[in-house]
């Protein structure tokens, strides 16, 4: 199988539990909650998206023709001797990653995380799940390492997803028009229940991508 990458790049992870961590991001193209075009938003189940996921024209992106092809090329944005660090993201990066990838990846020893909707299932292998759910789509991913909710989603009740299966508990302001009112909200929740961790997105705040 090919595989649709937006953009492939080393950078740090800039929100959620592992904030500040060295990774090679790959982003691949295509979501099954959007189409990534403007046009669709409206109608879309996941309508608040920051991401431009459509394509695969961005920097180190492209078609890699197979799961070695594409781990050469992530492997190659690794700079340091010490294992390297690959995060998975989207668009949906579980509409791509499969077992066959994993095999490829653990082969040459790369640790794995995802950053996902929650609403594929996940290949076995993966180190580091991060789910993050949107409200209207339903979670099939009910475990794994940290659970990271964007806020406020209307509606979304946030205590169904401390009976799930995670170690972790990330709670992250809505980007966009409101954020400094997103951002006081979701500090006010989080010293209400401290089970939630205030996720920022230290990217954007220092201008990388
Ligand atoms: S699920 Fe994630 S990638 Fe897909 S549209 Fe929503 S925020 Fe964007």
């Amino acid at each position: 199988m090919s595989y649709k990458v937006k953009e492939a790049y080393l950078t740090i992870q800039g929100e959620g539990y592992q904030t500040g961590r060295v990774a090679v991001f790959c982003r691949f193209s295509g979501c099954n909650l959007w189409s990534g075009l403007e046009k669709d938003r409206e109608t879309a189940i996941c309508d608040f998206c920051d991401t431009d996921f459509v394509g695969i024209n961005g920097p180190g992106g492209g078609v890699f023709v197979d799961a070695k092809s594409l781990t050469i090329h992530l492997l190659s944005l690794w700079k340091s001797t010490k294992k390297p660090f690959v995060i998975f993201t989207g668009g949906e990066p579980l509409l791509q990653i499969d077992d066959t990838l994993i095999k490829e990846l653990k082969r040459n020893k790369i640790e794995i995380a995802i950053e996902t909707n929650g609403t594929i299932p996940r290949p076995r292998g993966i180190d580091w799940v991060c789910v993050s759910p949107k409200l209207g789509a339903e979670i099939v991913l009910t475990s794994g390492e940290e659970c990271k909710v964007v806020y406020p989603q209307k509606d979304l009740d946030l205590n169904q997803f401390l009976e799930m299966d995670f170690k972790y508990f990330s709670l992250q302001p809505m980007d966009g028009d409101n954020l400094d009112r997103n951002i006081a909200e979701t500090l006010e929740y989080c010293r209400n229940n401290p089970k939630w961790n205030l996720s920022l997105q230290i990217h954007k705040f220092i201008n990388i991508p």
